[in-house]
C-alpha cells in the first residue's frame, strides 16, 4: 500500500498529530494523526446480530455502534456469566460514550488516539469495578472496534474477536488473534490444523479489564465503496471456516439478512459458544 501523504485540514490548515509507534501499524503513520481533508464521499451502513448459541446458558457477547459517530464495537466477555456480561457491556458502553462527541464533522480529532483513549478508559472502568466487587474479580473481555471517517478506517483489537474485510469477493482477516495457539502458529511451533484442535485454543494472551494497562493492536486502512467489514466473536470463527464465511458473504443479501444467515450457519455447525456478527459496508 502506498503512503497517501498528508493533506491539510480545511479548518485549521494543520497537518500535526503524531502517533505512538504501533507494532502492526501498516501505513504511513501521519495519515492517522493528521487533520484530513475529505476527498471522497463514502458513507456506511451497518447491521448486527448476537445469539446465545446452542450450548451456553447466557450470552456474554455484546455489540454496539453509532453510524453517526462512525464507531462499531464487538466484545466477548469472560469471567462467569454475570461477570462476562458486565465486562463486555461495560466495554461497549464506555467506548461509544467516550466517542459520541467525535462526530463526522470533527475531522481535526485524531481518531486513532481518541479510540485508544476510549479503550484504555474502558479497561480502567472494568478493572476498577472488578477490584471493588469480589464476585466480579478477574472479569474481562475481548474487544474489536472499527472507526471510520470518510474513506479512512481504523481497526483496534484485544483478544481473539476478529475483524475481516471482504473486498471484491475476497475475504481478508485484518486482525491477529491474541491467543496462545495463534502465537505458537506465528512462531512456527504449531500448525494451523493443530491449533484448531488444541485444548488451549480458548486461552487468550490479551484481554480488556483484567489488568491495569492494556495495549490494543491498531490497523489503518483506506476503504473503497463496496468494502464489507465483519466484526465477530470466536463463536462464529470456531464454527465456520474463512472460506465458508467468504462464500456466505458473497451472496446477494441485505446486511441484516447476512448477519442472521452467518449466525444460523454457525448454530447449524454446532453453536458451541455465543455468536456475534456486526457488518459494516462502505457505500459510494
Ligand atoms: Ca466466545
Amino acid at each position: 500500500m502506498n503512503c497517501p501523504g498528508v493533506e491539510r485540514c480545511r479548518k485549521c490548515g494543520g497537518t500535526e498529530g503524531r502517533l505512538p509507534e504501533y507494532r502492526f501499524y501498516r501505513v504511513c503513520t501521519l495519515i492517522g494523526g493528521g487533520c484530513l481533508v475529505a476527498t471522497a464521499s463514502v458513507h456506511y451502513l451497518a447491521a448486527a446480530v448476537t445469539d446465545r448459541g446452542r450450548k451456553r446458558p447466557s450470552n456474554e457477547d455484546a455489540f454496539g455502534y453509532s453510524i453517526e459517530d462512525g464507531v462499531y464495537v464487538v466484545c466477548d466477555g469472560m469471567g462467569g456469566a454475570a461477570a462476562g456480561e458486565i465486562a463486555s457491556s461495560l466495554a461497549v458502553d464506555e467506548v461509544l460514550k467516550l466517542l459520541d462527541h467525535q462526530g463526522p464533522n470533527s475531522k481535526c480529532e485524531p481518531m486513532p488516539e481518541a479510540m485508544e483513549s476510549a479503550i484504555l478508559a474502558a479497561n480502567d472502568a472494568i478493572y476498577t469495578r472488578s477490584l471493588r466487587n469480589q464476585r466480579l474479580s478477574g472479569m474481562g473481555t475481548t474487544l474489536v472496534a472499527l472507526a471510520v471517517r470518510e474513506k479512512h478506517a481504523w481497526v483496534l483489537n484485544i483478544g481473539d474477536s476478529r475483524c475481516y474485510r471482504l473486498r471484491r469477493g475476497k475475504l481478508e482477516q485484518i486482525t491477529s488473534d491474541h491467543s496462545l495457539v495463534e502465537e505458537q502458529v506465528r512462531n512456527g511451533r504449531m500448525s494451523r490444523a493443530d491449533a484448531l484442535r488444541s485444548p488451549l485454543k480458548n486461552v487468550i494472551t490479551r484481554a480488556l479489564g483484567t489488568q491495569g494497562r492494556v495495549t490494543p493492536d491498531l490497523f489503518a486502512l483506506e476503504t473503497e465503496p463496496g468494502d464489507l467489514f465483519l466484526l465477530c466473536t470466536d463463536g462464529l470463527t470456531r464454527e465456520l471456516s474463512d472460506s465458508t464465511i467468504e462464500a456466505l458473504l458473497s451472496e446477494r443479501r441485505s446486511l441484516a439478512d447476512h448477519c442472521t444467515n452467518l449466525v444460523e450457519a454457525a448454530k447449524r455447525a454446532g453453536g458451541q459458544d455465543n455468536i456475534t456478527c456486526l457488518l459494516v459496508r462502505a457505500e459510494a
